[in-house]
């Protein structure tokens, strides 16, 4: 694979040292890909990434494209001076994910509504996950 800038450090990032477990997350984030960790014996997803399935304990979980497709599980809106949305977001994968909803009115947010992945670069510098409203495309 052929990058079109330089990758960052992530072993110098504070957040990767803390978690070196995460590091994938991020590195994949760079490339627009959304990562989950995925069980070897149970075959279930789960967030956030940890070095033990918390389904059913065995070790060494696997990362694996997401969807980035999923709905809003539950969600709080944050009144301040340019309300945003706080939201709890069930992947089509199963985990819950913290996360905001962006790109739309925070008071058309709703329990239920289709939600897409998007990358947003946070003042870290990382590329972290948010949702935007997805067009309905249940058949
Ligand atoms: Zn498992």
């Amino acid at each position: 694979m052929q990058a079109t800038e330089p990758s960052r450090d992530w072993h110098a990032d504070p957040y990767a040292i803390e978690y070196p477990e995460s590091a994938p997350f991020w590195e994949a984030a760079e490339a627009g890909t959304l990562l989950l960790p995925q069980c070897t014996q149970c075959g279930r997803c789960h967030w956030h990434p940890r070095a033990f399935c918390p389904l059913c304990g065995a070790a060494d979980p696997q990362w694996r494209s997401a969807s980035g497709q999923g709905e809003v599980f539950s969600y709080s809106i944050a009144r301040t001076e340019e309300p945003y949305v706080v939201a709890y977001v069930k992947l089509n994968e199963g985990p819950l994910m913290l996360t905001n909803i962006v790109d739309c009115d925070p008071g058309s947010v709703r329990i239920g509504q289709s939600v897409t992945a998007r990358f947003r670069r946070t003042p870290q510098g990382r590329l972290l996950p948010v949702f935007v409203p997805a067009p309905c495309v249940k058949a």
